[in-house]
């Protein structure tokens, strides 16, 4: 690698198949490479002469030695289609600079951290809860993984370990996971929209917490329509957008 470039060239260490579509990957790191949990990568595949570079939320934690990823396949996608035919030992470009908002230095104050996905869009979170800081700053934190099918449920065993976890145990009372499929019936989820369980107030009495101006925290991330539809419902309900300098309720990223 010459200074000049912008990239680095790493490898992929493993790759853990879900489902057809859905699969997770580590891959070295370069040294320099620094991320705040929630930030996203830029990933290059060689594809032809050309190199095709899409945004990837980090899985991992920022202290470890290796990245993470969480990815979807899209049929005949430019990049998954090439991306998912990658395997251990192989190249992949990974920018130099780390990217994104989704970083809970958007907020101050507040009691409870809810951190609301679908999908993919679960990636971010897992690099938060990795962190410390979220669970000394929170007096809860809520994680919500909507997905169509129970198979696409992935990461129940990384959050289960948060319970025994030697940094995170003291605390891990505080995290409540509630996981949604909304296209079958699966015991222990709820069986809506992220939508419409914050409208019709399931979401909060599942929980046993109100959402609210003083007290919430609210990220969400993953498929654009359930990001904005639900920007909009808890703008309605007087939440308002962190921006830089100016601290508020809400942190958004949208996937495509
Ligand atoms: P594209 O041509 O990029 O996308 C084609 C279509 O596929 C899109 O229009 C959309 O309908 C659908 N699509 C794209 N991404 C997804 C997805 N993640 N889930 C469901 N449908 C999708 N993707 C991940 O899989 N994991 C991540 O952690 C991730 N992080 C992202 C972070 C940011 C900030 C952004 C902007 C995007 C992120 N994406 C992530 C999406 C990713 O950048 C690519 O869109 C994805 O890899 C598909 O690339 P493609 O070229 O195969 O298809």
């Amino acid at each position: 690698m010459s200074a000049a470039e912008k990239y680095t060239t790493e490898r992929i260490i493993d790759v853990q198949r879900w489902a057809p579509n859905l699969f997770s990957f580590r891959t070295t790191r370069y040294n320099g490479y620094r991320f705040v949990p929630g930030q996203f990568a830029r990933l290059g595949v060689r594809k032809g002469d050309g190199v095709v570079w899409r945004a990837y939320s980090i899985v991992s934690a920022h202290y470890d030695e290796h990245l993470e990823f969480f990815s979807i396949v899209v049929p005949d996608g430019k990049f998954t289609s090439e991306l998912s035919r990658l395997a251990a030992n192989e190249e992949l470009l990974v920018d130099k600079k780390n990217y994104g908002y989704l970083t809970i230095d958007r907020f101050a104050g507040g009691r409870d951290l809810w951190l609301l996905s679908t999908g993919t869009g679960l990636a971010p979170f897992i690099s938060i809860l990795y962190d410390f800081q979220p669970w000394q700053q929170y007096e809860n934190i809520i994680l919500v993984h909507s997905v169509r099918h129970a198979h696409e449920l992935v990461y129940q065993d990384v959050i289960a370990s948060f319970a025994n976890h030697e940094l995170f145990a003291e605390h891990a009372h505080k995290l409540q996971y509630v996981p949604v499929v909304t296209r079958e019936p699966v015991a222990g989820a709820l069986d809506q929209r992220i939508t419409d369980l914050i409208r019709n107030c399931r979401l909060e009495s599942h929980v046993g917490l109100p959402i609210d101006v003083d007290r919430s925290r609210i990220m969400i991330c993953g498929n654009p329509d359930m990001v904005e539809e639900t920007r909009q419902i808890l703008m309605d309900r007087g939440l308002t957008i962190s921006r830089r300098g100016k601290p508020g309720n809400l942190a958004v990223e949208n996937y495509w």
